[in-house]
This record gives structure tokens, sequence and C-alpha cells, in this order.
């Protein structure tokens, strides 16, 4: 075959490039811009903490850490990060944490289906056994280790430890007919909190991740909804604030909405008509009931924002529902929304 002759492409003119001065001109005056942009920014947003560090310097804040917000690693590491930082500029961050998606994964793992009613987990022994592996184990310890990486000194513990949670089995009254009772197996409500131990372990820098397990006089395990037990830790510490950090970005109405201006009655009409369900009826219940008891302020927030906590805790950046107790600056136990202005009773 005659070798096919080919026609030389013309060669592309080169485009002109600027000069390598231009370009380093350039890029220095867009660095220059943002060095000084963000520069200001980072002195205001450091300076828009003080006033938060002052208000809530020495004041315990309890986080219910929820299992739901708890499934990207990068989100873990940021609020491992947030609970670290609050530490180190005089809080005293107490961590609750729950664990559930973490539980139900094992439960498979064993050929079990988890089972909820009215949002608590059915808990039979064997389900007790796989609870208080995942809760005690493996979730606190990674909890604790995220939090010792980012520079913080954790110490995991469950309500067994020293006996602090006390508890006793709980029933629970049907929502369909309030005469009947249901019995869930070894599901505790809680009876008191000794706080000596959080107390010690504040005093010594160190700060308390708790698995929600207790145990009553007999020494019989229960698992504890992590909702109910970071709601009467915050009332036995007096806590400034109670956060719930969850999946979901407050407590919505039946459009999606960030539900505002709440009241206690209103609560109960939404949980009648199902407009408040599953393991946001714990959240709620134990929210209202700790700034009933002495808390100033209770927060669901959404653990998919990265550094909700911090946001919610040094800025007047609001990433969620706000619920205030009558002892707190302004309201009497109404709920609002959590975004816009800056908040002065936070
Ligand atoms: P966590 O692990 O944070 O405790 P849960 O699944 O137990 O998470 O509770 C949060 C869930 O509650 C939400 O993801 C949502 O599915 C459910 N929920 C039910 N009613 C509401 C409501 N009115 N507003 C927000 N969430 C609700
Ligand atoms: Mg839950």
């Amino acid at each position: 075959m005659p070798a096919t002759k080919k026609t030389a492409k013309p060669i592309p003119k080169p485009k002109p490039t600027p000069t390598k001065k231009v370009v380093v001109h350039k890029i220095e005056d867009a660095a220059n811009k943002l060095g000084t942009i963000s520069a200001a920014l980072k002195a205001d947003v450091l300076i828009e903490a003080l006033p938060y560090i002052q208000r809530f310097w020495d004041k315990n804040i309890v986080v219910k850490y929820g299992g739901n917000a708890m499934t990207e690693m990068s989100l873990q590491e940021d609020f491992a990060e947030d609970i670290t930082l609050l530490k180190l500029v005089g809080m005293n961050p107490v961590v609750v944490h729950g664990g559930g998606p973490q539980i139900n994964s094992l439960l498979s793992k064993i050929g079990k289906e988890g089972q909820f009613i009215q949002g608590m987990r059915v808990t039979d022994d064997e389900t007790l056994d796989v609870v208080e592996m995942v809760l005690g184990g493996l979730v606190n310890q990674e909890i604790v280790t995220l939090i010792n990486k980012a520079g913080g000194k954790a110490v995991g513990l469950t309500g067994k430890d020293g006996n602090f949670i006390h508890a006793r089995k709980m029933t629970i009254i049907s929502s369909e007919d309030k005469r009947k009772k249901i019995d869930i197996g070894l599901v505790g409500e809680v009876v008191s909190i000794d706080t000596a131990i959080i107390d010690l372990l504040d005093s010594q820098d160190f700060i308390p991740v708790i698995a929600p397990l207790g145990v009553d006089e007999h020494g019989t395990a229960y698992n504890i909804n992590a909702d109910v037990v970071a709601g009467k830790i915050a009332i036995a510490l007096q806590a400034e604030k109670l956060v719930f950090l969850s999946n979901i970005k407050g407590v919505l109405d039946k459009a999606g909405n960030v539900l505002t201006n709440l009241t206690p009655a209103k609560i109960s009409e939404l949980v009648k008509n199902g407009t408040i369900s599953g393991g946001m009826i714990p959240k709620i219940d134990f929210a209202l009931d700790a700034v009933k008891n002495g808390v100033k302020t209770a927060h669901i927030i959404d653990g998919r924002v990265p550094h909700a906590l911090l946001l919610e805790v040094l800025t007047s950046e609001g990433v969620g529902t706000l619920i205030r107790g009558a002892s707190a600056n302004r309201g009497t136990g109404a709920i609002g929304g959590t975004g816009g202005s800056r908040r002065s009773g936070r």
C-alpha cells in the first residue's frame, strides 16, 4: 500500500503568554487580598466568640451525641475538636452518646432486628449484651479516642461505673390507649444521678464521655435512651445548656420547616397528630423536662453541619431548635428556631 502522504498541519501560533512578572503580580495580588480579608474575618470570628466564652466559662454543657450524627468520620473529628475547644476555653462539656445505628448493625450481624416502641428500643437479654458491647465498648472508645487525638483528655464511662446512674425498669404507657402498659424488657428509666464522678473528672480537666447504661440496686443493668440520660444529667448538673446533636435540622413541622414558638401544649398536640414521632419524642420530652428543672436552654441541632456544636455555643449562628427555660434571659419555656440575629439569652 502506497504510503499516504501526510499533509503537514500548520503549526498553531503560540498564544501570547503573559510575562512571568505579570502572573506573579496577579497571584500576589489575589493572595494579599485574600490574606487581608481572611485575617480580618478570622479576627471577627474569634472576637465574636468572646462574650460566649465569658458567659459560659466554667458552665456545664451537656451534649447528647446521637448515633445518627456519627456516621461520617470527618463530622466525628469536627465534633471531637469542638468538644476539646470548649473544654480548653474553660467550659465543662459532658458528652452522652447514643449508638442506635451501630447497635442495629451488630444486631443484624447476629440475625436480630432492632424493634422500637414509641421511640424506645425493646431490649431482651441478648439485645442488652449487644447494647453493652456497642455503647460501653466500641462507640464510647471511638469518641474517647477522637477527643484525645484532638488534644482533649476524654474518659469513657457508663452509668454502671461507680453506680452513678441509678435506674429501674421502665414500663411505657401506650400512646393509643392510656390504660395499656407495654413491657419493653431491660430498658431503664433514670431514678437518680450521682454527679460526684463527673465533678471529679471535670475538676481534673477530664472530659466525661458517657454511655447510657444504668444499674439498679440489685446490680441489674439497663439500656437507657441516651436522650433521657442526657436530660437527667443536665438537670443533676444544673447545666447551662443541653445540646442534642441529631441528623435533622431541628424539630420540623409536616412541611419540613423548623418549628418555632412551640408551647408544651402544642408539643403534645404535635405528638398526638404524629408530626413529632419516633426518636424525636424522647428528645423533645427531655429537653422540656430539662428546661423546666433548671437547665437554661436546650437545643436540638443538626449534627450533619460541620462544627455544628461550635457554631451553636460560640457564635450567633443557630443551627436548629432552641428551647428556653424560664430562668434563661427571655421567654418562659417557649421553643424557637435558632437562626437569625444574635441571641442574648444563649
Ligand atoms: P438520634 O440518633 O439523634 O437520637 P433519632 O433517629 O433517634 O436520632 O431521632 C431523630 C429522628 O426523629 C429524625 O431523624 C426524624 O426521623 C425523627 N423525627 C420524628 N418526628 C420529627 C419531627 N417532627 N422533627 C424532626 N425529626 C423528627
Ligand atoms: Mg434516638
